[in-house]
């Protein structure tokens, strides 16, 4: 192999490689760099010295201390790539063109290696967080639905299980249609599913999800295996399996809102009903892999306006509120009384950036609304305080109190106010 011409730029593409992840993953402990920089070196020595054994157990270690430190697949492959493109043109320019080819050959095999080790890492997690994933469902309040996405988590923990059994004759029902979720789908779940563009939605994603299980069937009978590849079809397939369970989770949470009791007066749901409906939405979030967010809305001066037009004015102003709500935001969003004029909102399945600009929405809208008595026109607003919230699989029994949340959203209504009210802040 190419000792001669490599040899003495190693040391640099070592010191260059840790300089771009300390500057492109500044909050790792200096511990890691001094790893990460070991296992550089051994990649590279194994690869001069042709030690293919050695070159395993450094790539299985990169593996390792990726996934402790949360650092995506394909940026590790990257930086190989970025590797073998410098020693590449160092070869070039001593045209060492035989040299070129073997180090070519070389890299594809430290990918491939790289990626079985990845692959194996990301199955054993995936198994363990769908598990996780199956056992949040078991307390939702409303599983009509989504108890048919948990055949699909089951689904995929066969697929993982066959992967790594290298046995492709094991594998689950790779036939969209006669699969336990494809089953329900043709038939009850056609006539449940209401929504027709949710329903095509859901079976063309369905559909995908069985294309790449027949893609890593493939793949698995075929005398070299890809694991690069193999693992970005494995990643597909989770996409879209909770993807699966977040559209039959917006459905559920649609119909949860039909049997729960209302406040009589403006038609959100009663505070009562808060805690249940929250652990709902925390254990949906924990089984889709999802965020929600968390919203303490509070009318401003609200003392002030029944004092001078009148409680049944301000009686008014409450209802029409609750309407704006109910006119802006998704069916599957939930809104619940809270206190005299204070309003909890549950936005499943998104971010705070998004949610936040529908609530500023929200919050023009009502401002805008032009609420009358006797002929007289009374403004009105509303201030807004929104937190994001992504369960985790090992959160703990006090991250799950919905109290925490309350007060974290009311610490940012607080601000709303200080700063002049009619305001989202988030
Ligand atoms: P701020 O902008 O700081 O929120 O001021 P505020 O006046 O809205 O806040 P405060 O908490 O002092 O007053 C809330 C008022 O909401 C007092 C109460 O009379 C009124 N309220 C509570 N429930 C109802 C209701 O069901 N109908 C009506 N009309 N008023 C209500
Ligand atoms: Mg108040
Ligand atoms: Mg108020």
């Amino acid at each position: 192999m190419p000792s001669k011409y490599l040899t003495p730029y190693i040391a640099n593409v070592v010191s260059d490689f840790i300089e771009r992840y300390r500057l492109s993953f500044n909050k790792l402990p200096d511990s890691a760099y001094d790893e990460y920089k070991t296992l550089i070196q051994g990649v590279l020595d194994a690869t001069l010295q042709q030690d293919s054994q050695s070159l395993g157990e450094h790539c299985r270690k990169l593996a390792q201390i990726n996934s402790r430190y949360n650092i995506p697949y394909i940026v590790m492959v990257n930086e190989l790539n970025a590797i073998k493109n410098r020693l590449t043109a160092i070869l070039l320019e001593h045209e060492a063109r035989d040299e070129v080819f073997a180090l070519q050959r070389t890299y594809h095999d430290i990918e491939n290696v790289f990626a079985y080790e990845y692959l194996h890492q990301y199955m054993s997690e995936l198994t363990h967080a769908n598990t996780v994933r199956m056992n949040s469902l078991k307390d939702l309040l409303k599983k009509d639905l989504i108890m048919h996405y948990q055949s699909h988590l089951e689904w995929l923990n066969a697929l993982i299980k066959a992967i790594d059994a290298k046995q492709p004759e094991q594998m689950p029902e790779l036939e969209a249609d006669l699969c336990r979720f494809g089953c329900w789908l043709h038939t009850d779940g056609k006539a449940v599913i209401s929504n027709n563009s949710k329903y095509t939605y859901l079976v063309s994603i369905h559909h995908t999800l069985h294309a790449l299980g027949g893609a890593i069937h493939n793949q698995m009978q075929k005398p070299f295996i890809n694991y690069n590849i193999l693992m970005s079809y494995l990643e597909k397939c989770e996409f879209i399996s909770l993807s699966i369970g977040t559209e039959l989770a917006l459905i559920d949470n649609r119909n949860l809102v039909k049997d729960i009791s209302k406040d009589p007066l403006t038609g959100a749901l009663n505070r009562n009903a808060l805690e249940s409906v929250f652990s709902n939405h925390y254990e949906l979030a924990l089984a889709t892999d999802s965020y929600f967010v968390m919203a303490m809305c509070d009318l401003d001066y609200f003392k002030m306006l029944n004092d001078r037009y009148g409680h049944l004015a301000g009686d008014k102003v409450l209802k029409s509120f609750v309407s704006t709500c109910k006119h802006l935001l998704r069916e599957s969003d939930i809104i619940i009384r809270y206190g005299g004029e204070e309003f909890i909102i549950l936005m499943s399945n998104t971010r705070l950036a998004p949610a936040a600009d529908k609530l500023d929405q929200l919050r023009r809208e009502f401002s805008n609304l032009c609420c009358t008595v006797d002929n007289q026109f009374i403004d009105v607003s509303v201030s807004i305080g929104a937190i994001e919230i992504k369960p985790n699989i090992s959160d703990s029994q006090a991250n799950k109190e919905i109290n925490t949340y309350i007060q974290r959203a009311d610490m940012k209504l607080y601000q709303a106010k200080e700063h002049g009210r009619n305001r989202v802040v988030s």
